[in-house]
C-alpha cells in the first residue's frame, strides 16, 4: 500500500478536447453541458471554501446513461465528480479542471411506494423533503430529516451517509436503506436493488458504498425503509445549569419514554443569542442560562398521548433540580418557532461573522467532558472566540464551532482553521471520538484523516478502493486522498 498513485486516472493531463463529442454522441441532447455560464450552478460549493472547474458537466436522466458516461470517462482516462443536491459541507463535489462533473439532479422519479412493505424505491436525485412527503402521501414516514432537505438529494444522503435530527431513534441514512443500485468505476450496473429487510446472502455490498463519498461507485437507484406515521408530537424547549445535567435529562428522558425520543438537541447559550439577534428568533426564558435542550416526543397514537409522559419526565427533572425553567409548546405553530431556535443556529452564526467549524462524537457520556475541555483549551489559545456549540446530544455529536473574536479581522481569525482544527480534534480524538460524526470527509478533511485514522484501517480503506476503482475515476483525492 502506497499513497503514490499508480498510472491511473491523475496522469490525464487535461480533458481530451475529443471527449464532449463523444459523450454527446452517446448521450441524449441537453445531458452535456460545456458552456461556462451553463456550468457555474454546479462549481459553486455550500461554504465557499473552494470553487469547482470541470469543463464538463454531466446531467443523465437514467442508470443506463450513468453507466454510458462512465465507460467512455473510464475509457479516456477523465474522473468524474458525482454529485447530488450540492449541500454538503467538505467540498465533496468540488471538481478539478481535469475532471467531468456527473450530476445526478434530473434523475428524480420516485419508482414506487409499498406500504405493506414499509419500503420506497427512488432514484438517487430525488430531493429528501419530496421523499418525505410521497412517504406522508402514503400514511407512512421516511424518517431522514436535516437543515438542507429543501436541496439535497437522496443519492447525497446515502454517499455521505447523512445523520440529522432523527438519528436517536431511527438511525443514519445507512440504517434506513434495504437495497441499492450503482454504477461502478468501469461502467458495469451493480444490481443490488433488493426490498429486502432480511437478506444474509454474503457480504452486505450496499455498506461499501453507503459513505463512500462518491469514490467507489455512483448511486443510481435505493430502496428505502419507511415507519409508521408520527401522529403525536410534542415539543419541550429547557434551561439547564451545564451539559452534565442536560446528559441527565436526556438519560431520564430515555428511562421515562423510550423510543418515543425522536430528537434530543443541545443549544449552547451564544448559538441562541445570536439565533435571537440575527434571525428574529425569540427566547421563551426571560433570563438567559448556561445551556438548552431541545426535546421531541413522537408517536403514532392518538394526538396528545405523549403530552402527560413529557409533563411528568419535566416535572420530575425540575424536582431534581435537572431543569431551571422549560416550556412545552401547546400548538404545532409553537412546535415550529422551538424547532426555528435550533434550527436557525446555521443561518446567524453566518451572519454572526466568520466560522470555524468541527462536526465531531464523542460516547455520549463524554460529551460534557469535551465541552470542558475544548472550551478551556480555545479559551487559551485563542482569547475572545465565542463557542457556538449546538446538535445532536442524544448521538454525541456536537457542532463545535468558533465565531471570530470581537476585534479580530476575519482573515486573521480563518488563517488559524487548520491550528484550532488541530487543537479541538486531538481532544475528541483522546477522549475517543469522531473528527467528523455526519458531515463526511470531502477534501476538507481528507489531511486529517490521515493524521488520525488508525494505519490499519488507513490501509484497508485503500485496498477497498484499489479493488473497486483501481484507475482511480471516482471522485479521485476526496476522501481516501489517494489521487
Ligand atoms: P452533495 O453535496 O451533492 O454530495 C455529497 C457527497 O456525496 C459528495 O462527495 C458527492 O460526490 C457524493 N455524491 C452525491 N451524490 C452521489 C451519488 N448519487 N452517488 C455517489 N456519490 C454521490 N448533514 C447531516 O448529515 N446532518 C445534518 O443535520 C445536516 N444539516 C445540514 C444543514 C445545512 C443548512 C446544510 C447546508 C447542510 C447540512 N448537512 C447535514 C450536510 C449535507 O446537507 C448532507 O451531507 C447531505 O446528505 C448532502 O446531500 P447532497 O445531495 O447535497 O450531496
Amino acid at each position: 500500500f502506497s499513497l503514490a498513485p499508480g498510472p491511473t486516472a491523475r496522469d490525464a493531463r487535461r480533458v481530451p478536447a475529443e471527449l464532449a463529442a463523444r459523450l454527446r454522441a452517446a448521450l441524449p441532447e441537453g445531458t452535456v453541458l460545456t458552456e461556462e455560464g451553463d456550468r457555474t450552478a454546479y462549481l459553486v460549493e455550500e461554504r465557499s471554501l473552494y470553487r469547482g472547474q470541470a469543463p464538463i458537466v454531466l446531467r443523465p436522466r437514467s442508470t443506463a446513461e450513468v453507466a454510458a458516461a462512465v465507460r467512455i470517462c473510464a475509457e479516456a482516462c477523465v474522473p468524474i465528480v458525482p454529485q447530488g443536491g450540492n449541500t454538503g459541507l467538505v467540498g465533496g463535489t468540488v471538481s478539478g479542471a481535469h475532471e467531468v462533473l456527473l450530476s445526478l439532479g434530473r434523475m428524480n422519479r420516485i419508482e414506487d411506494v409499498d406500504p405493506l412493505n414499509f419500503t420506497m424505491t427512488v432514484q438517487a436525485g430525488c430531493v429528501l423533503a419530496d421523499i418525505q412527503a410521497a412517504a406522508e402521501a402514503h400514511g407512512r414516514l421516511f424518517p431522514l430529516s436535516l437543515g438542507a432537505q429543501g436541496s439535497c438529494q437522496i443519492g447525497g444522503n446515502l454517499a455521505s451517509n447523512a445523520g440529522g435530527i432523527n438519528v436517536l431513534r431511527y438511525g443514519n441514512a445507512r440504517e434506513l436503506t434495504l437495497g441499492l443500485e450503482v454504477v461502478l468505476a468501469d461502467g458495469r450496473v451493480w444490481n443490488g436493488l433488493r426490498a429486502l429487510h432480511k437478506d444474509n446472502t454474503g457480504y452486505a455490498l450496499k455498506h461499501l458504498f453507503i459513505g463512500s463519498e462518491g469514490t467507489l461507485g455512483i448511486i443510481t437507484r435505493a430502496v428505502l425503509k419507511l415507519f409508521p406515521r408520527l401522529t403525536d408530537r410534542q415539543v419541550a424547549f429547557c434551561a439547564l445549569r451545564d451539559p452534565a445535567d442536560a446528559l441527565t435529562l436526556l438519560s431520564m428522558a430515555r428511562d421515562r419514554a423510550g423510543e418515543a425520543v425522536t430528537a434530543f438537541e443541545l443549544v449552547s447559550s451564544f448559538a441562541l443569542e445570536i439565533v435571537e439577534h440575527h434571525t428574529g428568533g425569540q427566547s421563551p426564558f426571560t433570563e438567559r442560562h448556561p445551556v438548552y435542550a431541545l426535546i421531541e416526543l413522537a408517536g403514532s397514537d392518538a394526538d396528545g398521548t405523549l403530552r402527560p409522559v413529557l409533563e411528568s419526565l419535566l416535572e420530575q427533572a425540575f424536582e431534581a433540580g435537572l431543569v431551571a425553567d422549560a416550556v412545552i409548546a401547546e400548538s404545532l405553530e409553537q412546535a415550529a418557532a422551538l424547532w426555528r431556535l435550533r434550527e436557525g443556529i446555521p443561518e446567524a452564526q453566518k451572519k454572526a461573522g466568520g466560522s470555524i467549524k468541527h462536526d465531531v462524537s464523542v460516547p455520549v457520556s463524554r460529551v460534557p467532558a469535551f465541552l470542558k475541555r475544548a472550551g478551556d483549551a480555545v479559551a487559551a489559545a485563542m482569547p475572545g472566540a465565542r463557542i457556538c456549540a449546538f446538535g445532536h446530544l442524544g448521538d454525541g455529536n456536537i457542532h463545535y464551532n468558533l465565531t471570530q473574536p470581537e476585534g479580530m479581522e476575519k482573515a486573521a481569525f480563518l488563517a488559524r482553521w487548520e491550528e484550532m482544527n488541530g487543537i479541538v480534534h486531538d481532544i475528541v480524538v483522546d477522549l475517543g471520538g469522531s473528527i467528523s460524526a455526519e458531515h463526511g470527509i470531502g477534501l476538507l478533511k481528507a489531511g486529517e484523516l490521515r493524521r488520525y485514522k488508525d494505519p490499519v484501517e488507513m490501509e484497508l480503506m485503500g485496498r477497498l478502493r484499489d479493488a473497486l476503482d483501481p484507475a482511480r475515476i471516482l471522485n479521485p483525492g476526496k476522501m481516501v486522498g489517494l489521487g
